[in-house]
């Protein structure tokens, strides 16, 4: 690189100029950083290969210390978090060869690797010569889409990120205050629907009196939805609807081969993906084998409003064991539909969000005895029915105020 230095005055004030002229053209510099870019990847299977056998033979042992992550972070500088995922995909790689020799080869970057490793029971040659002509971004979402797809794995990412939810609000000293939120993908996607629908009922212009009127950001306008919906909840708007019905619509794209369990790709974790499914409008897509629409059906409810209004009269609240709640209840097709249940009264029942989520994604199960009474057998296998003279809650010691003390298995679901 050549750089030429032009000083020149102004108005009195001194300029100095740079110019910078480069050897090689724009093409050459592209060839140059994709083989630069190969040759990291080699050298990153290097690494991860040592760091397999690091941890296959507990090297870390040796400093008494508690993992391999850890060693990582003091010896090569490496956050024990970044860390830990590389000693995941490493140790993956050692059962996928095929993968592994395109990324020893350099046509395979740690990105797309990483998202494969996560997808662990793929089909090695389909999902390799996915990658090899996919953006890393692509490689990563069609990996997220088939590991949603698989029940054994999914059902746990969609536990632990329900687990992971949170908001914390902070006040900084220039009166600011701010909010973060993590939230799982289905309920994550509910609030900027409500987001989206309170910005729209916000007046255009608030701001007239600012020159920049017509400027105003979307993200300031987000902040005035949020606002607004707090407003409307405080002022009694966002209570007193008692169903679910079509009150937000949220697309979400899964193959018919995901739900019945056989793989394919889901948008949510399978799990997730048929409780939405339970109450909700669907509409059936065919596709080509590119994923290119061939047909829309037409939009229909997994529950018909008929049967929805007297699953409401027939059950009125929640019909887990001993819960009243009356609000925001969705329709829960015992056998789900997707897998040959019938959709019917009978074959349903309400339950309030927090229970209908342990039912899919918690590993509550509910079935039916000989008598046709349902009953609900949790994560532990406790069985609890409505009836409390049967079920597993009269075997709790009661508290000390007489009243039977809820189990813990309620709660805990893992
Ligand atoms: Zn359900
Ligand atoms: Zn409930």
């Amino acid at each position: 690189m050549k750089i030429t230095v032009y000083n020149y005055s102004i108005f009195s004030q001194d300029i100095t100029v740079q110019i910078r002229s480069f050897e090689r053209s724009i093409n050459q510099l592209e060839t140059d950083l994709i083989t630069a870019a190969e040759r990291c990847n080699a050298s990153e299977y290097e690494l991860l290969k040592l760091i397999a056998e690091f941890e296959l033979r507990q090297g870390f042992r040796l400093w008494l210390m508690n993992s391999t992550a850890e060693w990582l972070n003091l010896k090569c500088g490496i956050t024990v978090g970044t860390a830990q995922e590389k000693v995941r995909v490493a140790l993956a790689l050692l059962d996928k060869p095929k993968w592994s020799e395109a990324f020893r080869t350099g046509q395979l970057s740690y990105s797309k690797a990483r998202a494969m490793t996560r997808v662990p029971d793929a089909d090695e040659d389909a999902l390799l010569d996915e990658a090899l002509h996919r953006t890393a971004s692509q490689v990563e979402d069609w990996c997220r889409r088939l590991r949603n797809a698989n029940p054994a794995i999914s059902t746990r990412d969609a536990e632990q990120a329900h687990r992971s939810r949170w908001l914390s609000c902070t006040r900084d000293a220039e009166g600011m205050v701010h909010l973060n939120a993590d939230l799982p993908a289905d309920v994550g996607l509910l609030v900027m629907k409500a987001l989206e629908i309170a910005a729209q009922h916000l007046p255009h212009g608030e701001c007239e009196h600012h020159e920049d009127a017509d400027n105003e950001s979307f993200c300031a306008r987000q902040a005035d939805a949020l606002v607004d919906m707090a407003k409307a909840y405080l002022s009694g708007d966002g209570e007193g609807k008692r169903t679910q019905g079509d009150r937000y619509q949220v697309v979400v794209h899964v193959d018919e081969s995901a739900l019945q369990h056989q793989g394919g790709k889901s948008d949510l974790p399978i799990s997730t993906v048929e409780r939405l499914l339970c109450d909700a409008s669907a509409v059936e897509l065919i596709e080509d084998g590119q994923g290119q629409p061939l047909d829309v059906g037409r939009k229909y409810r997994t529950l018909p409003p008929a049967q929805r209004r007297a699953l409401e009269a027939r059950d009125g609240h929640c019909q887990y064991p001993g819960c009243t709640h009356t609000l925001w209840l969705e329709g829960h097709h015992v056998e789900h539909w997707a897998r040959g249940g019938k959709t019917s009264v009978d074959a349903s029942v309400l339950m309030c969000s927090r229970h209908h989520r342990l039912l899919h994604e918690g590993g509550f199960e509910m079935s039916q005895d000989a008598n046709g009474s349902y009953f609900i057998r949790t994560l532990y296998g406790r069985v609890l029915t409505s009836d409390p003279s049967r079920d597993g809650c009269r075997s709790h010691p009661p508290s000390r105020d007489g009243l039977v003390q809820e189990p813990r298995a309620l709660y805990l679901v893992r």
